[in-house]
């Protein structure tokens, strides 16, 4: 019995020998087992997401999302948004600068293309080139002696000889309307005659500056007027204010108009300095001041780049030429607007006394000149003698306004 007790638990021995050989085979497959549910599995698919997914997400989303996203938003959307807002925003903030103040240089460009006329003027058409202008005439909104901007250029030693005499006659008439732009302070004349006197502060001297600065002054001064039309005249002219208001009525105020007698018959040439280096060469015609002329508002804000605020000093000295001529070359070399010719407006440069005296009252301007043996004056019988009257302004002015205080009164006529 002993022995086969010892027997058995031999048995036993070895059995659990072999239980725990077996547990110990196992435990790796185990381990091993465990390992691959836990720990390569996370990795196996990290890596791969990182390398497929994560990586190729950072280059060609959010680098992408940088560079052609976020970098062509900045600059194919947001700097074209900005420059695209600038030039979207310039068109209309260069026609409301240029038709409401047109102070802007660089509208110039803008304007200039669509300032393209050709020399057939474009009446019936506005500034625009839209058909529907208005001749004043038949238009629902007639033209009125306050629509008209008349400046008068003078200078303080001819306050007595030239302006009074100007005073005493037709800016009696349109003493509203009429702005008197002179060098000196008067405050006598103002305040006796209620005139607008403009002290320009510009040189007495009788230079190109000198009279490129009044000029100026008249142009801004026309722009703050609101006025439909400026017409510019010197301190020698009679001017006719009906027939201008009849002339003028036959345009339409924003239309561009400039009109004028010309001063020679053929256009003046001068070197381009505006729009080039003055190797070329311009021709143009422009309106002789010393006869007066007269441009649309429409056609004046168009002139605003080369003309206001000090800029006419500039454009007249680039390219040194006088006032008038300075007008002429803005209005038909830049703005490519044609001198409407008109024989209404006249200048001492004439022979005055070629007039037909049937028409002399019909006219625009007069003007006189050359006293003494070369007197160039009008030719008209009225009641004044040519000693009284040298400039005839007074008889013309009794021939229209016959009921003036001062004009000889005419006895009424007896035939019995
Ligand atoms: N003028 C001026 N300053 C001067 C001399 C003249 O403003 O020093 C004006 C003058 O009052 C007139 C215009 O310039 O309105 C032309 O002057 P003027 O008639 O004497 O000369 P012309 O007609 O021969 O050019
Ligand atoms: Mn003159």
């Amino acid at each position: 019995m002993h022995i086969a007790s010892v027997g058995v638990s031999k048995l036993c021995f070895l059995l659990s020998l072999a239980f725990c050989g077996l547990l110990l085979l196992l435990i790796p497959a185990v381990q091993h087992q465990a390992g691959r549910v836990d720990l390569p599995q996370p990795r196996a698919q990290a890596r791969p997401t990182h390398t497929a997914q994560a990586r190729p997400t950072h280059t060609a989303q959010a680098r992408p999302t940088h560079t052609a996203q976020a970098r062509p938003t900045h600059t194919a959307q947001a700097r074209p948004t900005h420059t695209g807002l600038q030039q979207h925003a310039k068109p209309p903030a260069v026609s409301v600068h240029h038709l409401h103040t047109g102070l802007n240089r660089s509208s110039a460009g803008q304007t200039e293309g669509t300032m393209v006329h050709s020399p057939s003027p474009n009446r019936g058409k506005d500034s625009n080139g839209k058909a529907g202008g208005l001749s004043g005439s038949g238009s629902r909104d007639p033209l009125e002696l306050k629509d008209i901007f008349i400046a008068v250029k003078t200078t303080r030693k001819y306050h007595k000889s030239r302006l009074e005499l100007l005073i005493q006659t037709w800016v009696s008439q349109a003493k509203e309307q009429t702005y008197i732009f002179t060098d000196g302070e008067d405050r006598e004349l103002q305040t006796r005659t209620g005139v607008n006197l403009i002290n320009t502060n510009c040189s007495a001297a009788h230079t190109r500056q000198a009279l490129c600065c009044k000029m100026s002054v008249e142009y801004d001064k026309f722009i703050e007027s609101q006025k439909k039309w400026f017409c510019h005249v010197d301190d020698d002219n009679y001017v006719l204010v009906l027939p201008l208001v009849a002339l003028l009525s036959s345009y339409h105020h924003s239309q561009d108009v400039y009109v004028g007698r010309p001063s020679l018959d053929h256009p003046i040439e001068a070197a381009e300095r505006v729009k080039s280096d003055g190797s070329v060469s311009v021709k143009f015609w422009f309106a002789t001041g010393g006869a007066g002329f007269c441009i649309s508002r429409g056609l004046a804000l168009k002139m605003s780049p080369w003309a206001s605020l000090g800029n006419f000093i500039s454009t007249a000295e680039k390219i040194r030429l006088p006032d008038d001529c300075t007008i002429g070359y803005i209005i038909e070399a830049l703005l490519e607007v044609p001198l409407t010719h008109t024989h209404l407006f006249h200048s001492h440069l004439e022979s005055l006394l070629k007039l037909p005296t049937d028409t002399v009252l019909q006219q625009v301007t007069l003007s006189y000149g050359g006293f003494d043996n070369r007197r160039n004056v009008v030719s008209l019988v009225g009641g004044f003698s040519l000693a009284e009257d040298p400039t005839r302004f007074k008889t013309v002015h009794c021939l229209l306004y016959a009921q003036t205080d001062w004009c000889p009164q005419v006895q009424p006529h007896h035939s019995d």
